[in-house]
């Protein structure tokens, strides 16, 4: 193992060589079922032979040009996104903090537009929007932040799943432009809020004329059983990020906003160099294509329905177990203790898995997974998760 690598990740002793589908393999040529999918972000599985194709086609064509030129597979890209979101207007960047960045620059911008000089957006308890300080301010979660002060200024926290704390809010403070929300949290133990949540929300914006900006960077893309999990709610959000299995991979994020919040960028106000590439940007486009040709949305839907029911029937009477929660193919199976030795478990036992919030065993597999290896999926960690609480 080199020692110049910078030691902020602690590391599962495995390097995958080689995927195919829902399955990685190891140098010693063991074989994995992928049921985290790089943490949301290979929707397709691995090595999906449309995108390798388009991927090596663009390369071939062209990778880069600049943001100084128009691109015509951004435009198209743009045109897909909002088409399919409902939104009016897309910037794309490279990654799921730079997407919540230009979503929070954004809202300072309306806000001061608007005569607001000191913006402040409302955040959530136990959120998580990324690692930039805007977006590690942001999060809810102490353990991000700490040692990093000082925070960037501008945010106000409550906690998740309750309007009442932001209906106080709305009463007392003459200062908020917006609301920054993931409709499930992802690294915040997969916790759905209810099943009104984000109308309430919606209604609160609404009547304040605050912008509803949706993180959809871990939710989007089919993974829940709708395209964008807030389509489960029947609204429209103001701004929305996208990032993860946007690009299956290739690295590309996506902040897309709708009506007033579509006008607030002007030339010069916000840019980035990769951002909106032509090789991201076919990588997106195919990634859509895929999903559509394959109705992979339906097939999260149906797949996410038998993981759930299979779970619960082997888990439910678990002693142990808290509950097994999830939405599409976003799974959490909590228990009633810190359980992070159960990712080796699981990983010796042939699954990836991944533990988040300390007691929340996650799923985030492959959209293109057969029933049959669902199922395995579902045994093995429901194997594993009684071992380890029966020991
Ligand atoms: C992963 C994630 C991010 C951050 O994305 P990066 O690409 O790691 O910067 C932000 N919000 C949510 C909900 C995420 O799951």
């Amino acid at each position: 193992m080199s020692d110049h690598l910078m030691q902020n990740y602690t590391r599962l002793p495995v390097a995958f060589t080689k995927g195919e589908g829902p399955w990685l393999w190891d140098g010693a040529g063991k074989k994995y079922l992928d049921a985290i999918g790089g943490i949301a972000v290979c929707g397709l599985g691995h090595a999906h032979p449309q995108l390798a194709q388009a991927l090596y086609e663009q390369a071939s064509t062209l990778i880069h040009t600049s943001n100084v030129y128009q691109i015509n597979l951004q435009e198209q890209l743009a045109d897909r996104l909002c088409a399919l979101a409902s939104m009016d207007r897309a910037f794309f960047c490279n990654s799921g903090a730079e997407a919540n960045e230009a979503a929070i620059k954004l809202a300072r911008l309306y806000g001061h537009q608007q005569g607001i000089t000191l913006p402040h957006i409302i955040v959530m308890e136990g959120s998580f929007h990324g690692r930039t300080l805007a977006t590690l301010t942001a999060t809810g979660n102490r353990k991000i932040q700490a040692g990093f002060e000082p925070l960037v200024q501008g945010f106000l926290r409550v906690p998740y799943d309750d309007v009442s704390s932001v209906e106080h809010i709305a009463k007392t403070h003459k200062e908020v432009v917006a609301i920054l929300v993931e409709p499930i949290t992802g690294e915040g133990g997969v916790r759905l809020p209810a099943p009104d949540y984000l109308n309430q929300l919606r209604r609160i914006c609404d009547e304040k004329g605050w912008l509803l900006m949706l993180d959809e960077i871990q939710t989007g893309m089919g993974r829940t059983g709708h395209w964008f999990a807030h389509h489960h709610n029947g609204i429209v959000p103001d701004v929305m990020t996208l990032a993860k299995a946007l690009g299956n991979g290739v690295p590309i994020g996506a902040c897309l906003a709708r009506g007033k919040a579509a006008q607030v960028f002007k030339p010069g106000t916000h840019g980035s160099t990769f951002g909106g590439n032509l090789l991201a940007c076919r990588a997106a486009l195919t990634v859509v294509d895929i999903i559509e040709q394959q109705h992979l949305v339906e097939r999260a839907k149906f797949l996410g329905t038998r993981m759930l029911n299979g779970l619960q029937a082997l888990l439910d009477n678990c002693a142990g177990v808290k509950t097994v929660r999830g939405q599409g193919l976003m799974l959490g199976i909590e228990v009633d203790r810190p359980c992070k030795p159960l990712v080796e478990h699981c990983l010796e036992a042939g699954v990836l898995v991944n533990v988040t919030a300390d007691n929340v065993v996650r799923l985030l597999p492959p959209l293109i997974l057969s029933d049959q290896e669902a199922d395995t999926i579902v045994r093995t960690v429901s194997d594993q998760i009684r071992c380890f609480l029966h020991r």
